[in-house]
């Protein structure tokens, strides 16, 4: 089954054509076809699409919006000199999976789209305003070109966390603005530490009630999660993807005083200082330089950049320091497994925040640790450590693949 998967934002979608079935997702070998993203949708916008084992085209013209957008994929997609391996044209696409943000409280899993789902939804806009609007646009936008004979699925990314305890998932203010508001925190990136924790039962052979690991997510967004018996128990990321980790522009945990401090001495609103903390504060902040580790880790190496440094110096502790918590929430651990470009890319950084967790039995080799690099995947602890450290990397657009395909061929 050929499945598109799509990731929508307020001004760029980004997709993905997967080939997947039961016996692909058993050996392993269900398989990205074609992909590519559109920015800047709304004006004039950057159009990159690419076949798999094929270089990526590049073009720049006016989308007006998701639908447009979508269309232009879709043309892409049928266009006789694509050649996408088994899809001659739109009636090799069988169905879409849609990566939606949030699901509140009324969604642990994925589902199959309809009505009701589509409403539920829609009562989450107000949890994720930014975001679930635009996923709507786009699950609409599949819905008018395909028709709704086409099966479409939505995958959360909050669902994962869905099993955090109450102690772990309520803030302590008064209860009543949960009962009101819902505000809790719900966790993200929650399709990534599920396929992280699926990955890790999977290569070391072990049923999922068994899956006792620290899964870190570490892209341009930041997140940890602790995961027992296969379940999330917590995760940094909280009411919004601002809390917890220092990540690329966000600033992570901070004392919510600093907010009217600095209305009151910058003359800010509150929606600025909100805008500051989400766009201009974490690794880029803190250098003045880059949200981008890679380039920040050039900088410190090849200048010695004091500031550059101390971003790289935050970061580690930070995640070290949630390590530490988490072992302690869990009450011990057999893995930490890392992901995402900082996670998958960068020894430096694996380094930095492992070396220092020798009082729980952490034991790094560093000759396994450098050679991990570039989508590899493997150990990088020594034989005998206490904790494994391990670098899965993430897919989350193979997730949503499996999930809208498994939810069909249930349903069939
Ligand atoms: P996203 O969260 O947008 O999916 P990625 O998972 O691709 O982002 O991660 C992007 C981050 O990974 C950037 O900070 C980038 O600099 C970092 N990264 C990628 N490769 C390396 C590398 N070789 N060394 C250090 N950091 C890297």
């Amino acid at each position: 089954m050929n499945i598109l998967v799509l990731n929508c934002g307020s001004s760029s979608l980004k997709f993905q054509l997967i080939s997947t079935s039961l016996e692909q997702i058993k050996s392993g070998t269900d398989r990205m076809l074609a992909k590519g993203h559109i920015e800047r949708i709304g004006g004039a916008a950057l159009l990159t699409f690419q076949t798999a084992g094929r270089e990526p085209e590049r073009l720049a013209r006016p989308v007006r919006d998701i639908k447009a957008a979508l269309d232009a994929v879709l043309e892409w997609i049928g266009a006789e000199n694509t050649s996408i391996d088994g899809v001659g044209g739109l009636n090799d696409i069988h169905a879409v999976g849609h990566r939606v943000v949030h699901g509140g409280e009324k969604f642990s899993r994925s589902v199959l789209v309809d009505d009701d789902v589509m409403r539920g939804i829609t009562e989450c806009i107000d949890l994720a305003p930014l975001h679930n609007p635009a996923n709507i646009h786009g699950i609409n936008a599949a819905r008018t070109i395909f028709g709704k004979a086409l099966p479409q699925a939505v995958v959360f990314d909050t669902a994962f966390h869905q099993t955090m305890p109450d102690k772990a998932f309520l803030y302590a203010i008064p209860y009543q603005f949960y009962r009101r508001h819902k505000i809790r925190r719900y966790g993200f990136h929650g399709t990534s530490h599920r396929y992280i924790a699926y990955q890790y039962r999977t290569i070391h052979q072990i049923p999922r009630e068994n899956v006792n690991i620290i899964t870190l997510h570490l892209g341009n967004g930041c997140s940890i999660a602790a995961i027992k018996g296969g379940n999330s128990i917590d995760t940094s990321m909280g009411f919004t993807p601002l809390e917890g980790l220092v990540m690329g522009t966000r600033s992570g945990d901070l004392d919510p005083a600093i907010v009217e401090f600095i209305c009151d001495k910058e003359g800010m609103t509150v929606h600025e200082v909100d805008n500051m903390l989400n766009k201009s504060s974490g690794l880029l902040g803190l250098s003045g330089l880059t949200h981008d580790m890679r380039e920040l880790i050039a900088e410190a190496e090849d200048s010695g950049d004091r500031r550059a440094r101390l971003a790289i110096e935050i970061f580690c502790y930070r995640i070290r320091k949630y390590i530490g918590s988490y072992l302690a929430a869990m009450n011990g651990a057999d893995a930490i497994v890392f992901s995402g470009g900082i996670g998958e890319n960068s020894p430096l950084c694996r380094s930095v925040i492992s070396n220092e967790l020798s009082w729980f039995g952490v034991k790094v080799n560093e000759e396994k640790n450098f050679a991990l690099t570039g989508g590899a995947e493997g150990i990088f602890s020594s034989d005998d450590s206490k904790i494994k450290l391990e670098v899965i990397p993430t897919n989350e657009e193979l997730l949503i693949a499996r999930d809208t395909f498994r939810l069909i061929d249930e349903g069939t």
